[in-house]
């Protein structure tokens, strides 16, 4: 996977993670305010529907009160369906007569042992039944239209709505309301018994979903929202972690400035020491001679008396900055460090330095870890000195070779790190030299940062060495004991 993608993975999966939490949580709350609305819509759809059928009940039952029309082929009876228009015609049997269907007189048999109306000739598909109720004298019946059962009038559910609702009974059903299908796998359902025990009706109704009932508007809009966030976020973030790595880096170079500065005095404590030993030597045997025969000037004897007390304060002056800059106490203060931790953290920090000069690094790491003994400090400034020395002399090479090797060996009682690139390398006969200190080839370079690694490297109990990296390219080797739990 492409480095990028590689770091921007993590926040991608979050953003991800929150977009459909979120999406889940507004679609769920959508669809229960729609489940609301569908059963409000639905049990009030019952009610109406119960009570238009409870009304046959009453109808009939006031018929057989009163009798209405008995003895008369058009008694006021035959008024009611302009009344209730889903009563589509009245029948009466007087005493004597016989019903036109069979089926009603059977119907008329059972509303007499029942005590209340009965239904009969069930129609479902062509929308039609017959209610009777047995009296005396005369037996009533009703034809109901199904379809008009419905009081568009108080109806919840407007023309057009996405609601089927029907009517069930004895395997028979009637749709009074087609909706939009639903034979889809996802939907809600109501069923309830109308409340009239003579027209025991199941009312079914289904609200089908699709996309549509989904509040994509929300939903597109909290996805944005979280993406934003996320992005808001993941920014603060590699805001803060370059924060921090400026900030390590200006320490690390800190450190390096003084340190630099200390190995500038030890390398001048050096040169000045020679020289001031050789004139101590030579102006005591100066002295030597002016006491010979002939004898010579008091004054001279004199003067190079006070010009070897000169070199000796010199030469102690000088012995006096080195012992300074030496600080032995900094350099003495070793713990066990993971080698591994320290080289990546100064890999870490320098990790935009090497994208930006298209610099590869590969690493080759040994099973175990490799806990040497060493000053975290001047070991993280070594491995630093070295890794900048590689990338400046990888500028050297077109930028699709530019190769940094790290690799950390564990052998016996020592942890190795080399850092090997394959830029121009360092001819055979210099390799001895680079450590000198203002030893450099560099345009503006002071030629210390070796010099320094390898005081700090030996300050340490360790060794830094110079070589030749096959087919092309330098490897240095700094080689540290290792820590002392860790020898066994
Ligand atoms: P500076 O970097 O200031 O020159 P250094 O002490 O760090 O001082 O390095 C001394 C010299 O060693 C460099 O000028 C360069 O010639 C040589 N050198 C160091 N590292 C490398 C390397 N990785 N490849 C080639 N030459 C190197």
């Amino acid at each position: 996977m492409p480095r990028l993608a590689r770091r921007h993975l993590p926040w991608l999966l979050a953003a991800l993670a929150l977009a459909a939490a979120g999406d889940v949580w507004i679609a769920r709350a959508a669809l229960a305010d729609q489940r609301e609305a569908f059963d409000t819509d639905a049990r009030i759809a019952h009610r109406l529907l119960s009570q238009r059928v409870v009304q046959h009940d009453a109808i009939l039952a006031t018929l057989a009160l009163l009798q209405p029309g008995r003895g008369e082929a058009d008694g006021p009876e035959q008024r009611l369906p302009s009344l209730y228009p889903q009563v589509l015609q009245v029948l009466r049997r007087d005493a004597g007569q016989a019903w036109p269907d069979a089926r009603l007189q059977a119907a008329e048999t059972q509303s007499r042992t029942l005590q209340r109306a009965v239904l009969a000739a069930l129609d479902l598909a062509s929308g039609r039944y017959w209610l009777v109720r047995a009296a005396e004298p005369s037996s009533y019946a009703l034809r109901i239209d199904v379809q008009q059962l419905v009081p568009w009038a108080e109806w919840p559910l407007p023309a057009g709505s996405p609601v089927r609702l029907g009517l069930e009974l004895d395997g028979q059903r009637h749709w009074l309301q087609a909706g939009n299908g639903g034979d889809t796998a996802w939907h809600f359902d109501f069923g309830k018994h109308l409340a009239a025990e003579s027209q025991p009706f199941d009312m079914v109704a289904r609200r089908a979903l699709g996309g549509r009932d989904l509040p994509w508007w929300a939903m597109a809009a909290w996805t944005l929202f979280a993406a934003i966030g996320v992005a808001a976020m993941a920014s603060w973030q590699r805001q803060r972690t370059e924060r921090r790595r400026a900030e390590e880096l200006l320490r690390l170079g800190q450190v390096g400035r003084l340190n630099a500065l200390g190995e500038l005095a030890a390398g001048m404590a050096h040169e000045l020491n020679q020289p001031l030993t050789a004139l101590l030597a030579s102006t005591q045997a100066a002295r030597r001679l002016l006491d010979d025969d002939p004898p010579e000037l008091a004054t001279a004897r004199d003067a190079m008396r006070q010009a070897a007390e000169q070199a000796r304060r010199a030469a102690d002056v000088v012995g006096r900055l080195r012992r300074a800059v030496e600080r032995p106490d900094r350099l003495g203060d070793t713990r066990p460090v993971d080698l591994h931790d320290a080289v990546r953290n100064v890999m870490h920090l320098l990790d935009p330095e090497c994208r930006r000069r298209h610099v590869d690094v590969a690493w080759q790491l040994p099973s175990a870890a490799v806990v040497v003994k060493a000053d975290p400090v001047a070991l993280e400034q070594v491995v630093h000195n070295l890794v900048m020395n590689a990338l400046q002399a990888l500028d050297q090479v077109p930028a699709e070779e530019r190769r940094l090797n790290l690799t950390l060996i564990r052998d016996g009682s020592t942890g190795l790190l080399h850092v090997a690139d394959n830029g121009p390398g360092i001819a055979p006969e210099l390799l001895a030299r680079v450590f000198e200190p203002f030893f450099s080839t560099r345009d503006g370079g002071m030629g210390l940062g070796l010099s320094l690694c390898e005081t700090l490297a030996t300050a340490m109990g360790g060794t830094l060495t110079a070589h030749h990296h096959a087919p092309r390219g330098a490897e240095f080797r700094l080689v540290l004991p290792l820590a002392p739990q860790t020898t066994a």
